[in-house]
């Protein structure tokens, strides 16, 4: 039994008015509370938001928190961007007032199953592929937390018999009581928000508080490949591995070309590799995730095979655009960082012609010298971040200034020959050109799909 929470009649206090932080305050006013959200930005900011909740009887603190705010609550709810470290939850914390995150809540209200999946990468892919492959089985199954949809707002429409995949944040987990999924997966810990963190230990702790309440009832899905993963893996739940090295006891592993599932010394084939359709050997770790999940949660090999080879892949990771002239290209928007680029060249064999650049994060380029040398034959250089590239790439591959990404496509398309590919995979950050990864995922797509175009217009012209 889940442990519930009356809401009626309680002091409420949401903080942060993005997304999560509406539907939050939406779902405590409807159900009784007294709510207050308060927010950094000003009411003619957010005047949509303000008109909305006032309506719901929500009453609104803009343009800053006061400390009292939070001392007169019998529950605080941070949005999923607000450190669980702010002053001001820590001072509220102290006097006992309780401070989760908005999937504890949910947690408390969601009917059906749970499987939670986190990790450093791969979360919103491997949760999308384990919504798809349930949905494949004949399912209910719905998808939720950080891939989109803040999982208060699937509460009402969840059901006893189904199941939500939820795709869980650091920050989102540091603050959790009581909560428990079914099915616990971690994909990877590698170093990231440390800034958020403070150390490596206090983000892995944060991020493995996914099994605290978890029993021998549940089950956790761990990474055995993975460096740190494994010293983090829960001994109060059972713990089911995946691994692309080992034939683990308990779990799912490659040998040869099959996938299995070992469970008390029953194997089980699940699929073939090359029902993979997504490209690199991260996305092999992301489909033995989602297929281990899978089978846990009752799905029959055929159904995992089945979902696995229909699954399209996740927008702007190592996404396929078009093919023009023989030419493949694919957006990596979202490789934002260097080890993701780093993956994304290595699922490509070689030939590719790759757009690099935009904001700088301080990142060392001297780390692509050598993939780029093996499966690069030229780079366009993009954005604020292009002479300090250019500048670490040191001349390993050669590389030409575009500027633009406009630009840079143009150039690819004239040097590109058949067979080569094309990769947007930047190792930066988005905000010097554009509002986000996504948005600069969609121009690029678009940049190609004119391209496309005017091939097929010249190609017409030609004909005629
Ligand atoms: P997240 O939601 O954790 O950011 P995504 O599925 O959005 O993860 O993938 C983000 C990027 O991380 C991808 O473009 C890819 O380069 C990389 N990636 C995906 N899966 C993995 C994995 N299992 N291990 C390491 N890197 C991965």
């Amino acid at each position: 039994m889940k442990p519930g929470i009356e809401l009626a009649g309680k002091q409420v206090l949401v903080v942060g008015l993005a997304r999560t932080g509406i539907a939050t305050a939406l779902f405590c006013a409807a159900r009784g509370a007294r709510v207050t959200a308060t927010e950094e930005r000003t009411e003619p900011e957010i005047a949509e938001t303000v008109a909305k909740l006032r309506a719901a009887g929500v009453t609104l603190e803009l343009g800053g928190h006061g400390a009292q705010t939070f001392v007169d609550q019998d529950l605080i709810i941070p949005s999923p961007g607000v450190p669980p470290t702010m002053p001001a939850l820590a001072a509220a914390r102290a006097i006992g007032i309780p401070v989760w995150s908005e999937i504890e809540l949910a947690w408390r209200f969601l009917r059906g199953r749970m499987i939670c999946i986190t990790g450093s990468n791969g979360k919103t892919t491997t949760t999308a592929l384990t919504g798809h492959i349930l949905e494949t089985a004949g399912l209910p199954v719905q998808v939720a937390g950080n891939i989109g949809t803040p999982l208060i707002s699937r509460v009402d429409v969840s059901s006893d018999m189904g199941f939500t995949v939820v795709e869980a944040s650091s920050f989102q987990l540091e603050s959790i009581a009581a909560f428990r999924p079914d099915i616990s997966v971690l994909l990877n810990l590698t170093p990231d928000h440390l800034d958020r963190h403070g150390s490596f230990e206090a983000y892995a702790r944060a991020k493995t508080r996914l099994f605290e309440n978890q029993t021998d009832e549940d089950a956790a899905v761990v990474n055995a490949d993975d460096a740190m993963a494994p010293q983090y893996a829960p001994t109060n739940t059972r713990v089911f591995w995946f691994s692309r090295q080992r034939h683990v006891a308990q779990g799912c592993f490659v040998r040869a070309d099959e996938i299995l599932f070992r469970t008390d010394g029953t194997e089980t084939v699940l699929l073939r590799r090359r029902d993979i359709g997504l490209r690199g050997n991260h996305n092999v770790e992301n489909v033995l995730a989602a297929a281990a999940a899978a089978t846990l949660a009752g799905v029959e090999p055929r159904a995992i095979a089945e979902g696995v080879k229909s699954f399209a892949g996740v927008e702007h990771r190592i996404e396929y655009v078009a093919t023009i002239s023989g030419v493949e290209y694919f957006n990596d928007s979202k490789a934002t960082n260097v080890d993701a680029t780093l993956k994304a060249l290595d699922a490509f064999p070689g030939n590719l012609l790759v757009i690099l650049g935009g904001r700088d994060k301080g990142s060392d380029y001297t780390l692509l010298q050598a993939a780029l040398a093996r499966h690069a034959r030229l780079v366009l250089l993009i954005g604020d971040a292009a002479e300090k590239i250019e500048t670490q790439l040191a001349g390993a591959v050669p590389a030409e200034r575009a500027g633009t990404l406009a630009r840079a496509v143009e150039i690819v398309s004239e040097r590109a020959r058949p067979g080569d590919t094309v990769l947007l995979a930047p190792a930066c950050a988005s905000f010097d050109q554009f509002e986000n990864y996504e948005q600069r995922g969609r121009v690029f797509k678009q940049l190609v799909r004119d391209l496309a175009q005017k091939h097929a217009a010249t190609a017409a012209a030609r004909k005629a």
